[in-house]
């Protein structure tokens, strides 16, 4: 019976109990299932250590020597046993807190020690170390890499420990050896130089070197990330098949407006706005990310591409994750559009607009009067109907679900162009997977004449001289914007931090006007009070992470970070990109204790050395891992990585989708007979993840 039909049961040492905890806690059901259950870590067992080479970085290690001297300490439950072990020239303590009585030792004998040493003082010491006797060490203990299994309670409970889940694998290696049937094709297989499945499965749990190991392991993680490129660029190029609203025509509107701006376009802007409108005349539908750090000219590009789809006859929306940003976009538009004079109609829609307000509004975009609504999550309410969407502009998608973004398409009989805009920059390799389904548009050149904003990292013990620094500021006319963190889990704490920030403040500059936003204030009080800085009534904004994305004060050359350690890497990022907007030299000071954890200080040492949004997501990646950022950009993707790492397998996502495009291009649907297996398996994948969503 092949290993993927073969019930779990039927491996040694696994009986109905078992079987259920490991269906219950890995989904592992059958034979196959267990064996692509790989070893999260390996120990290299050939490798013996000398007490003096140990340090503090070590895992595991193994030790020959003997055990010189040994007493117990304490009595009852609290009794622990204390040896000393010696490798001939160095000496380290071994210890057992539980189970001291059953463990027996002797003098005079040779041991293999194995475990993790710890340093105490001077002395490393092993805690619960394995011990055994030289004469039962067998060479297979000893022998290349050990690997291990992650583990829950429950199974621990039940005996199933890494090694037991080892040796049940074990069991299955001589049927393995008569080789499975591989999931990658073998030209594939060849071209990339990878691994049949059969060798990877048996060097992943069985590794005849570190090489083999790597090797099994690199040809699992592609075939992994291989099979979400398939995925996702299937889903594309069906979409891609979609019909769409053809948009050839470049009016009078673009036009217009072009002429009217009171600046050129960057060259980066122009490509995109090529690009864009190559999509637009295709007939096909547009799904495309626009990419741009802070003040890269974005919202200019999205303005630009309404007017293609309004000169071609359609209506537009832009929707914005605030009401702020939403009031913000609207000004700068209805700016832009001044010279226009009556040519194009905006308006907007949030969850303050009155009943009343709403009325002429709906009827605007049932009759087409109105050609580009802006506005909040309230653009997607039922009784917002339009006369011909056909181009949807959505800022900052991170904050909007999916499914959000599909309530917005079903309002047609054919989907409108859609165009996510992000300053949030995303690493290449993570936007493949996360946005591999979109195209990708970027500007990567800021507009003239922008002077770099300079990041300053200091200690709050510098307070004064930072607040001499201010006040230098705020006489030479500047603004300041000082923000504070806000996390969910202590939002109390946190308000009366600000609170006391706004206090601290207030005494330090009596002399000036302070405004004070977070997100517990009412809508309209924020307003005013955002209101009253943009208009420069009040000097210092004092604010949570509202003002993250979007505010648009040209005069305020300054954003001092408050307990800046608490910021992730891309949040720092976005706030500083608040500064820097005008003509004038802006700063960026980080606050944070004297003492930092090395995570930190890394973080306020990248914030300082540069502003590129890109070199910075990659350093974020790298910090923090894909988990956050998958997260946070609600990726849609149904699949979970088991092995490969989005962080650090960066090439390896490159080839995987070289690899399925050179499958999909000829034949996106996975028709042909040589792409069997490739469909076959994508169907039995996508079985898998929707149990998954059925479970959780
Ligand atoms: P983003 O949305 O990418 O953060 P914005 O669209 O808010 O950037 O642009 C930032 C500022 O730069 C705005 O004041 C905008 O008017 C201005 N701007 C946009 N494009 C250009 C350009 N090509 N040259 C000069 N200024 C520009
Ligand atoms: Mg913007």
């Amino acid at each position: 019976m092949e290993l993927s039909q073969r019930d779990i049961t039927y491996c040694k040492n696994v009986g109905a109990k078992r079987a259920d905890i490991l269906r219950k806690e890995l989904g592992v059901q059958t034979a196959m299932d267990l064996l692509r259950t790989y070893p999260y870590k390996y120990i290299d067992r050939s490798k013996f250590y000398r007490i003096a080479e140990l340090n503090d970085e070590d895992t595991y290690v193994q030790i020959i020597g003997e055990v010189t001297e040994w007493h117990t300490i304490g009595i009852g439950k609290a009794q622990r046993l204390s040896a000393t072990f010696f490798d001939g020239t160095h000496q380290c303590e071994l210890v057992w807190f539980q189970g001291a009585k059953y463990v027996k030792l002797a003098k005079g004998v040779k041991y293999l020690l194995f475990g993790k040493p710890s340093r105490f003082n001077h002395l490393y010491n092993f805690v619960h170390p394995d011990l055994t006797p030289w004469s039962k060490v067998t060479p297979e203990m000893t022998q290349g890499l050990e690997p291990y299994y992650n583990t829950t309670e429950t199974m621990k409970r039940h005996g199933l420990n890494s090694k037991a889940i080892r040796s049940i694998i074990a069991e299955l290696l001589p049927d393995l050896k008569m080789g499975v049937p591989d999931t990658i094709g073998a030209d594939i297989l060849q071209q990339y130089r990878l691994m049949s499945l059969t060798d990877a499965l048996i060097n992943v749990h069985f590794p005849k070197d570190t090489l083999a190991m790597q090797n099994a392991r690199a040809r699992l993680k592609f075939e992994e990330l291989f099979y979400i490129q398939l995925q996702i660029l299937r889903q594309m190029k069906r979409r891609e098949q979609n019909p769409g609203f053809a948009m050839p025509l470049v009016g009078t509107r673009f036009h217009a407006l072009y002429k009217a701006l009171p600046f050129d376009l960057t060259n980066a802007q122009k490509r995109v706005i090529h690009e864009i409108h190559d999509d637009l005349k295709s007939g096909r539908q547009m799904n495309r990310l626009l990419q741009g750090d802070v003040g890269s000219g974005k919202t200019l590009v999205a303005l630009m591409c309404c007017l293609l789809a309004i000169d071609n006859g359609y209506q537009a929306c832009i929707m914005a994750p605030t009401e702020i940003l939403a009031n913000q976009h609207y000004e700068t538009l209805k700016a832009f559009l001044a010279p226009l004079g009556d040519a194009v109609h905006i308006a907007l829609l949030t969850g303050s607009t009155t009943p009343k307000n709403r009325v002429p509004i709906h009827n605007g975009l049932l009759n087409g009067t109105i050609h580009i609504l802006i506005g909040t999550h309230a653009l997607l309410e039922d009784n917002v109907q339009w006369q011909n969407l056909g181009f949807v502009v959505i800022d900052e998608q991170h904050r909007f679900g999916v499914a959000q973004r599909a309530k917005l398409w079903t309002k047609n009989q054919l989907p409108p162009h859609i165009l996510v805009m992000t300053a949030t920059p995303i690493p290449r390799t993570l936007a493949m997977t996360v946005y591999g389904d979109l195209q990708v548009s970027i500007i990567d050149e800021l507009p003239p004449g922008r002077k770099p904003v300079q990041t300053i990292h200091y200690s709050i013990q510098r307070r004064a001289q930072v607040y001499a620094f201010l006040r230098k500021q705020i006489q030479d006319g500047r603004q300041i914007y000082v923000v504070y963190p806000l996390i969910k889990e202590n939002e109390k704490l946190d308000l009366q931090d600000l609170q006391n920030g706004f206090n601290e403040l207030c005494e330090a500059f009596p002399e000036y006007k302070i405004s004070m936003v977070h997100g517990q204030m009412k809508a309209a009080d924020k307003d005013l009070q955002m209101q009253r800085f943009a208009s420069g009534e009040t000097q210092i904004l004092v604010a949570t992470t509202v003002i993250e994305v979007g505010v648009n004060v040209p005069n305020a050359t300054v954003m001092m970070i408050q307990n800046a350690e608490r910021f992730g890497l891309s949040q720092l990022h976005q706030l500083r990109g608040r500064v820097g907007r005008g003509g004038d030299q802006s700063y960026c000071l980080l606050l944070t204790d004297l003492e930092l954890s090395k995570e930190t200080r890394k973080r306020m040492d990248i914030m300082v050395a540069t502003n590129d949004g890109f070199r910075i997501a990659e350093a974020d990646l790298q910090l923090r891992g894909p988990g956050d950022l998958q997260g946070t950009l609600q990726s849609g993707t149904p699949f979970e990585l088991h092995i490969a790492n989005l962080a650090t397998d960066g090439q390896l996502v490159t080839l995987a989708r070289q690899a399925a495009l050179e499958i999909l291009d000829p034949d996106p649907l996975l028709e042909d007979e040589r792409n069997r297996i490739y469909k076959r398996r994508l169907d039995t994948l996508r079985i898998e993840a929707h149990n998954w969503s059925e479970i959780s």
